[in-house]
């Protein structure tokens, strides 16, 4: 046993945890669990747990399913919500026919992008803001997109009834090793964001997944539904997942900032910035994976609709932040959304960044206007495109894009583009109730 795994299993002994939960992520961003008693943990650590990937959405056919988790110990967490008593470990998911990492496993495409980074030398230092939506539940125990306050944008208690759950929850993310560092309401009626520190891109997008779990589970206790849909009510501010990215040289020093350019960005992070936004077509089928997240994407709230970059306004696609230290220089990413697939968002981000880099891409001015308030022309003069404007385009996108293709493996871009045609095509034939209410008694 490795140091690292004898650890956990000294802290499983002493806390008497129970079960342990085997976690890995499937190709649409679902955290899938596989529970074993804790008596398994050595053997897990040396041997691996195998189960059946069949049955995983976009894993492998029934004839070649035997799949192997093998935990990471720097995973380890104790889950608040049970007594103690459970605990999770993240795996890497390992082929059995052939020993190597599975194609197919989120985690092993994000750890990809970031050895391409480490190639070039670089560390990639990621951090998302995560919103959400916390709604109450009717008699039966079902969401509903009724909110329990009517708080605004950084409102205070009492008006935000909700912020006792949000301490709840942010008591559930530090017990689960999470470095809090703002909790606030959000613009929307029920809407909330929490803040975690940056940390390395695979950390992140493990913590991504750990905390859609814990704010589920606790606002679940409290008899709410917390949702991360992209725009659950139509006409005010969906949830984003802002992202932050920036890269650090293999010195500590960060290679995204410049004191002697302009936005303190360096010609590394302007052709980074310069890769996200020639890609950002095909990026948001990766990025804003659903049928629902374009209805975020639109003009008039605070969401991105138009491929620019602004260093101040936020209605671009990426904002360079205000930094108060050479350290925290970086770009923000602003048109993901909490339903994609954290590992698969970063490593197509970083894919996308880092092919700029490699083509020493420039950036264009930024755009400090409104772009909202743009019309046709003035972004014809400016040579703004636009973001897919549904699901299907975007995968038409990805079809056409070589580089966003490449980031997620063949495995995954097959499965991931047979999964989302097939909802998106779903959805095109449904009647929905607008049109009903359009159309019945009209024609
Ligand atoms: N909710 C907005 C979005 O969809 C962001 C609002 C904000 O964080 N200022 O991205
Ligand atoms: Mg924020
Ligand atoms: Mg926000
Ligand atoms: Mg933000």
């Amino acid at each position: 046993l490795s140091a690292d795994a004898q650890a956990v299993v000294d802290e499983i002994e002493e806390n008497d945890v129970d079960f342990l939960r085997l976690q890995f992520t499937d190709i649409l961003g679902t955290v899938k669990n596989v529970a074993v008693p804790a008596t398994q943990a050595e053997k897990a650590f040396t041997e691996g747990i195998y189960f059946d990937g069949s049955s995983i959405e976009g894993f492998v056919r029934i004839q070649e399913s035997d799949m192997r988790l093998t935990p990471d110990p720097s995973t380890f967490a104790i889950l608040p919500w049970r007594d103690g008593r459970s605990a999770r470990l993240i795996c890497d998911v390992v082929n059995t026919s052939t020993g190597e990492p599975f194609e197919g496993d989120p985690r092993t495409i994000l750890k990809d992008a970031i050895d391409r980074a480490n190639e070039m030398g670089y560390k990639v230092n990621a951090a998302p803001e995560p919103e959400f939506f916390l709604f109450e539940e009717d008699e039966d125990g079902r969401a509903t997109t009724k909110t329990n306050d009517v708080g605004g944008y950084f409102d205070l208690a009492p008006k935000d009834l909700a912020s006792d759950v949000r301490r709840d929850i942010i008591y559930g993310l530090e017990q689960m090793d999470f470095e809090i560092e703002a909790s606030h309401h959000e613009v929307a009626e029920g809407q909330h964001e929490i803040n975690f520190e940056y940390d390395d891109a695979l950390t992140t997008a493990d913590n991504v997944g750990t905390f859609r779990t814990v704010v589920r589970a606790i606002a679940a206790q409290h008899d709410l539904h917390a949702t991360f849909m992209p725009k659950p009510i139509p006409k005010i501010n969906g949830s984003g997942m802002h992202t932050h990215i920036s890269l650090f040289t293999e010195d500590g020093e960060n290679a995204f900032h410049d004191d002697d350019d302009e936005f303190n960005l360096s010609s590394t992070a302007h052709s980074f910035l310069q890769g996200i936004l020639e890609h950002a077509p095909a990026l948001a089928a990766v990025t804003n994976p659903t049928v629902n997240s374009y209805k975020r994407l639109v003009p008039g709230y605070e969401a991105p609709v138009y491929i620019a970059w602004s260093d101040r306004n936020r209605s671009a696609l990426i904002r360079k932040p205000a930094a108060r230290v050479p350290a925290a220089s970086r770009i923000e990413a602003r048109f993901p959304d909490p339903s994609c697939n954290p590992y698969l968002a970063l490593a197509a981000l970083i894919h996308a960044g880092l092919e700029g880099i490699e083509n020493d891409l420039e950036a264009p001015d930024p755009v400090r206007e409104n772009i909202y308030e743009f019309d046709e022309e003035k972004r014809k003069e400016y040579g703004i495109e636009t973001l897919p404007s549904n699901l299907g385009e975007a995968i038409d996108a990805l079809e056409e894009d070589e580089v966003v293709q490449n980031a997620l493996g063949e495995h995954v871009y097959e499965k991931f583009v047979e999964a989302k045609r097939q909802e998106y095509d779903e959805y095109r034939i449904d009647v929905s109730q607008w049109e009903l209410d359009q159309y019945l008694e009209k024609f």
